[in-house]
Parts: structure tokens; sequence; C-alpha cells
């Protein structure tokens, strides 16, 4: 276990370079959709091309156009750019369940570095422990459920994450 788990904040992983649609690989330059759903406990992501990708399914929590990234560029230092991480927790409010709340505590507490969101409090509401934050951009408030989390979990939700946003780099565009 590290110290710190967000010492790395979420680094880029393996890119895994095929269209779910029809499984042809994805090249390296090459224009893709990445779409990230939530399956019960569980995050699923799916990659496609151009030719199998039609429009940005309704359930998604978040949709992606990106382009592989080139071999040179992999030698770049890399974080997965805020505005992703801003529009995962954004959807992940609109949703209900554990899974849901804990990856948003963690998202929250990775913008929350990155100064994009503020500190507004702790507050106890009915036995649920509420973190205020405000987002100084727009002056948007939100709460953010304080799940029961170990440093094992935050661990294994900023390497799920990770996992989800591989290979997106900064030249990706949010698809509404
Ligand atoms: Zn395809």
């Amino acid at each position: 276990m590290t110290q710190n788990p967000f010492s790395n904040e979420f680094p880029i992983g393996r890119f895994s370079g095929c269209c779910a649609g029809c499984a042809a690989a994805l090249q390296p330059g090459q224009v893709y959709y990445a779409v990230i759903w939530q399956q019960d406990e569980q995050y699923v992501r799916k990659d496609f091309d151009e030719k199998c990708w039609s429009e940005p399914p309704t359930d998604a929590l978040g949709v992606w156009r990106a382009k592989v990234p080139l071999p040179a560029s992999k030698t770049r230092p890399k974080h997965v750019p805020t505005k992703l991480l801003m529009s995962v927790f954004e959807r992940l409010g609109e949703t209900d369940g554990a899974a849901g709340s804990k990856l948003r505590f963690v998202l929250a507490l990775l913008l929350l570095r990155r100064k994009l969101l503020r500190d507004g409090g702790l507050r106890d509401a009915e036995g649920v422990q509420l973190w205020h934050m405000r987002r100084p951009a727009d002056q948007t408030e939100f709460d953010v459920v304080c799940p029961p989390l170990t440093a094992a979990d935050t661990d294994e939700l900023s390497q799920q994450l990770a996992d989800l946003l591989a290979g997106l780099d900064e030249q990706v565009e949010v698809v509404e």
C-alpha cells in the first residue's frame, strides 16, 4: 500500500487498442470514441472506431473523442485531462449507488488537489457525512457523500479510473 494513494494522481495506463464493434486494431493517430458505463458496482469502458460509432449512448457516464497516441508521445508525462475528471464527477452526481459515490469521492479529492473545486466544509445529514464543495470557475455547488473508504479502496478506485481513462490525452474532446 502506498502512503499517499494520490501521489501520482491517475497515471495513464496501457491503451487496449481495439474497436469494441469490429475488433479492428486502432492505429496511432486514428480517431476513436471512448465510452464509460457504470454496471452494478463496476465500470466498463469500450472504444469504438469511426466506422462503428453512431451516437453517444444515453446511459453512458462519459463519452470522449480522442486520437490514439503516437508512439513518440509515450515519453511525454501525462495526466488525465481535468475536463474528463470533471465530466465524470458531474455525471456520477446524477446516478445513485455505492460504487458511484465512492468513485465520486475519489474524483472530488483529485479535483480539490487540482484546485478545480474548493473545500466548503463537512456536515452531517441524517447520519451521512456530506462534503460541500464549490467550483470557483462558475460558482456551482456540490455535495459529495463521504463513503466509508479504506486506503486500499482508494488505491483500487484510482487504478480502476486509470484503466477506464487509459490512452485519453490532452487532445481529447468530451462528446455531449
Ligand atoms: Zn469498428
